[in-house]
């Protein structure tokens, strides 16, 4: 790949224009990167048809319709009596059928209004809401007539996050497109060009038939995909194996391991002494450690990882323990920092956050040694923090690292071993394929005394005998997060929902909290520490999705689930997670909407009937692979941006078997590798 491409793709998304670090910093949640390439890695879910309706009624409720609308009148609207009531602009189609075009937040009010200008025809599209009257809540888009071509007949809509609209991601999708021929002149590689050619497909798809996994642009694309994972795990593969990358064998001690124990309040569970075996008995040998522990949340798979670090410790080798966020390195370090200090071992937390005379004099304590665990995000393997002897590299929440990123982890020590924990179950037939280069220890059992999570579904219906069973368990004490989910195309509409179940279930708790991702996250921190607080009045928490990871409150023992079909399984399994983690007895109830499918309610099935991940997972796989489901592409248990399980097992064999046959990596490979693994070069 030449040097142009090269940079281009591994440019900040802040500098497109109409992107500023705020919007850059969403889409790095949503993207997992907020770089060129990783929008480009992002596909769009669907397409939807924009067709143009002349008459309202020709429509149904439900649909998208492109409509011509003559403005009519400004109703403005407002708060009173804690009730909100949104802003309407009474509209007429061409036969003279009244349309209200709906805004609920009133933040761009004379924005909306001066778009809607009384007396003129616009051309406005959105969705035709069910009701009494023909309403359009925040139509996507509103254009002069003589600019109505600028709405797309075919959209393509993007798995997308809060704060950002399908807007956003057609004006970056655009620019990025536009400038891509330029930066990709004079590349040579022609299975470059093809992959960027068949990328280019997909993010403007001519119908919902390229999107599909056996569209000819997608098949190769997944193949390409397969092929970088599958050769990063026969390199990597390759190096541990490799004579020159031999590990020290350290003396096996094991005096700090068993006081560890000692101080522990409960014993260790089966499973969890299986894979403390399985690891000390990696740690003897003089090929580097390269396992995986796989285990639900609530698991115990910290304490596990720390048997490892501490008997690393004991023989005066070191171990960073690495955590995707800042939020889950501080909740790491509060967990562990105490068991430690109860057994004399140094442990240390570095971050991002860390500045100026601190982060030099936690710097110098990890330079002598004197530190022996320590905790952070990537600010860990800065170039600037040298370790005197790291001897082993914990990773959590393995799947949002690449294998190269990890190979390159490596580099800090002298061949570290490494072990990677992770919540996400990966269906066992499939496990092979995915960590091909690594050791799984799987933790399938649950300390003593936790109770399964009783799960239930209910209908939307009985929503209210449901909010009177709530205030019962509130009043004795019980706390509840209150989920309602993120659609993907309109977070506007989310927020909505979210607001205004809010606002219905203040009349009834008037201490709830709320929190979603438009918030400052200081705002949304401060929210969430006062639920976490069991001093405070703080009983119920509605929030969006922002809460699957990195919030921990034991107390909480209920978790409602407000349109529960719109989630896939690892979803509502990771959500059902934040319940659940004490020994009180947890439920989860799934609410589903009236327009439920069949399909949706055996899915909601699956989680009544059982709590483990891995059968979850594996039923996941089986009804997606027959059902009329999205693909596995987007199922949350790995991520893949083209690879769809179900469909693509043979892709899966071709690419496991050229990579096997490789003697050393071909340029177009590394260019891939590079591609599919965030920009980090491996050495092979
Ligand atoms: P994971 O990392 O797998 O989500 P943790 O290691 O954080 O799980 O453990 C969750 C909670 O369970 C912690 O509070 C931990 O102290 C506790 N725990 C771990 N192992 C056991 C056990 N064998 N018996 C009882 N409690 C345990
Ligand atoms: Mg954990």
């Amino acid at each position: 790949m030449k040097r142009e491409l090269f940079d281009f793709l591994n440019s900040d998304l802040q500098f497109i224009k109409g992107v500023g670090p705020v919007l850059a910093t969403r889409f790095g949640d949503v993207l997992g990167g907020r770089r060129v390439l990783d929008f480009m890695l992002h596909i769009p879910a669907y397409v939807r048809a924009r067709g143009v309706t002349d008459i309202v009624t020709d429509a149904m409720p439900g649909d998208v319709i492109t409509i011509p609308l003559l403005v009519k009148s400004h109703k403005r609207g407002g708060s009173f009596r804690g009730r909100r009531a949104p802003t309407q602009i009474i509209c007429a189609d061409k036969m003279g059928n009244s349309v209200v075009v709906q805004f609920f937040n009133v933040n761009f009010l004379d924005y909306w209004l001066k778009k809607l200008p009384i007396g003129q025809w616009r051309m406005v599209s959105g969705k035709l809401e069910r009701g009494s009257r023909a309403v359009i809540n925040h139509p996507e888009f509103i254009e002069e007539m003589q600019y109505a071509n600028k709405i797309p007949s075919v959209q393509a809509i993007y798995p997308s996050g809060e704060g950002l609209t399908q807007k956003t991601f057609a004006n970056v999708r655009d620019q990025i497109f536009a400038m891509l021929p330029d930066k990709i002149a004079g590349e040579s590689d022609s299975d470059i060009c093809e992959f960027f050619d068949a990328l280019r497909h997909v993010h403007y798809p001519e119908s919902g038939d390229d999107l599909l996994p056996n569209s000819p642009y997608m098949v190769k694309l997944a193949y390409w995909e397969l092929l970088a994972h599958q050769s990063a795990i026969v390199i990597s593969r390759r190096n541990r194996t490799d004579v020159r990358n031999r590990r020290i064998v350290r003396p096996q001690k094991y005096k700090l391991v068993e006081k560890f124990y000692g101080t522990l309040p409960f014993s260790l569970t089966g499973a969890q002494m299986r894979a403390i075996n399985e690891i000390f008995s990696d740690m003897s040998r003089d090929i580097p450690m390269m396992r995986l522990v796989q285990g639900d949340v609530g698991s115990g798979k910290t304490i596990v990882a720390l048997a490892a670090a501490i008997k690393m410790a004991e023989s005066g080798a070191q171990t960073a323990l690495l955590a995707p966020t800042d939020t889950l390195a501080q909740q790491h370090y509060a967990k562990i920092a105490p068991l430690c200090e109860k057994i004399g071992i140094v442990c240390d937390i570095l971050t991002g956050r860390d500045k100026g005379a601190s982060r030099r004099e936690k710097l110098i304590s990890l330079r002598s040694g004197r530190t022996k665990i320590v905790v952070g995000t990537h600010a860990l393997f800065s170039d600037d923090v040298e370790y005197k002897d790291l001897g082993l590299v914990i990773i959590d929440e393995q799947h949002r690292f690449g294998v190269s990123q990890r190979e390159a982890l490596r580099t800090k020590g002298t061949n570290p071993d490494m072990l990677a924990l992770s919540a996400t179950p990966i269906p066992r037939t499939l496990s092979m394929t995915v960590y091909g280069d690594m050791d799984v220890s799987v933790i399938n059992e649950k300390p003593a005394g936790r109770l399964p999570i009783k799960t239930t579904k209910l209908p939307i219906a009985r929503i209210s005998e449901l909010v009177a069973r709530l205030k019962v368990q509130v009043d004795a004490g019980a706390k509840v997060f209150w989920v309602c989910p993120l659609v993907a195309e309109s977070d506007v509409s989310d927020l909505t929902a979210v607001q205004s179940r809010y606002d219905e279930l203040k009349q009834i708790f008037p201490h709830a909290g709320l929190v979603h991702g438009q918030m400052d996250k200081s705002q949304r921190d401060s929210v969430m520490a006062q639920f976490a607080d069991d001093n405070s009045d703080m009983r119920i928490l509605v929030a969006t999705t922002v809460i699957e990871v990195g919030i921990d409150v034991p107390r909480a023992t209920i978790i409602v689930i407000e349109n529960a079909e719109q989630f896939g399984l690892a979803a509502l399994h990771q959500l059902r997670g934040r319940v659940g983690r004490g020994n009180a007895q947890s439920y989860c109830i799934l609410l589903y909407g009236r327009n439920v499918s069949d399909a949706g309610l055996k899915r909601l099935d699956v989680l009544t009937e059982t709590d483990d991940g891995f059968e979850i997972a594996e039923q996941d796989l089986i009804m997606r692979g027959t059902g009329e489901l999205l693909g596995t592409r987007q199922s949350g248990w790995i991520n893949y941006h083209f690879v769809d399980y179900a469909r693509h097992r043979d892709l899966f064999r071709l690419a496991a078997s050229a990579a096997r046959d490789m003697t050393s990596p071909t340029q177009t490979v590394r260019d891939l590798m590079f591609i599919f693994d965030r920009g980090v070069t491996i050495s092979a």
